[in-house]
């Protein structure tokens, strides 16, 4: 599965950004979702980097895999605006 999970990360573009499943903190109180966040290229580690959920929670650094169900309904209602200003980007 991780190995799918890099051949996966190695087809994306380092000039876009994506949308991701990512994994709630293990944190006491944290809601056990599946949340979404972008993940972007940083040049400067060579390296694919998650930042906050789409909600507005912190969440854990990297992707989950592709086809991880987001079961954050907050992240989900965000989907379709981030997926908008993602789809302009390529254009
Ligand atoms: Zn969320």
């Amino acid at each position: 599965m991780t190995d799918e999970g890099e051949a996966e990360a190695t087809k994306r573009d380092t000039s876009r950004r994506y949308l991701v499943p990512v994994a709630r903190l293990e944190l006491p109180g944290e809601p056990d979702l599946v949340h979404l966040s972008l993940c972007q290229w940083l040049p400067r580690v060579e390296e694919w980097a998650t930042g906050l959920a789409l909600c507005g929670r912190s969440a854990e650094q990297g992707a989950l895999p592709e086809d991880m169900a987001v079961t954050c309904p907050e992240c989900e209602a965000y989907r379709p605006k981030y997926q908008a200003v993602l789809d302009r980007e390529l254009a």
